[in-house]
């Protein structure tokens, strides 16, 4: 999933990229409300992950405005542990829900996954397509009982054609749902990235549309 991380506190911020991203996700950083609210302008995110103490401007003013703007992205706050008032005004400004600083880096993970599948219109976790038994939560899936491992990457890519609900992806996009690991994506990544999931999960399950992209029918 393609996630945005605004978050000014640099350590903070570093140990929460790391995590969700060995965990296939791909995350845009931006360390104040100026740079997230120009990349809220540029890309689609599954998620956002909002601190409100930002050096440029209060988190919620920028919520309210995205709100205001008509933007339903899904929006996790990050507010200290004693500021209730806090909580309470994000999610009257707009925020889905809230964690609390110090926060354990699986329970997030586990929020934006289900925020993520709510946006998407699909908040159940467990999901049957194309004969293989899905669950989005725990990053896991099964053929005929028997439990298929993927790499983080091949995840990242199967859970995106997933999210689509039967839209066709564009390549650039399923670039984009590989896109910030660490190592540079090469042109021919996605197609060898559909062509192991086809290896692993069956040929049927990833069909290709020429010229137009790849889908889970
Ligand atoms: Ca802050």
């Amino acid at each position: 999933m393609r996630l945005l991380l605004v978050e000014d506190t640099e350590d903070l911020a570093q140990s929460v990229l790391r995590f969700l991203r060995a965990e296939g996700h791909a995350v845009d950083h931006a360390p104040d409300a100026a740079t997230a609210e120009e990349a809220m302008a540029m890309a689609d995110y599954a998620c956002v992950i909002l601190d409100l103490g930002l050096p440029d401007a209060s988190g919620l003013d920028l919520l309210r405005q995205w709100r205001r703007a008509g933007n339903r992205t899904p929006v996790l706050i990050a507010t200290a542990r004693d500021q209730i008032s806090d909580r309470i005004a994000g999610l009257d400004a707009g925020a889905d829900d809230y964690v609390v600083k110090p926060f354990d880096l699986r329970e997030l993970s586990a929020r934006i996954r289900a925020h993520a599948r709510r946006g998407q219109g699909l908040p159940e976790t467990r999901i049957a397509v194309a004969g293989l038994e899905v669950d989005r939560a725990a990053a896991r899936l099964w053929k005929a009982g028997a439990e298929i491992r993927l790499t983080a990457r091949e995840w990242a890519l199967f859970d995106a054609l997933l999210g689509a609900r039967g839209r066709v992806l564009a390549k650039a996009a399923l670039e984009e749902a590989l896109g910030s690991f660490d190592a540079a994506i090469e042109g021919n990544a996605v197609e060898v990235y559909v062509s192991r999931l086809r290896t692993k999960l069956g040929p049927e399950v990833i069909e290709t549309r020429r010229g137009l992209g790849y889908v889970l029918p």
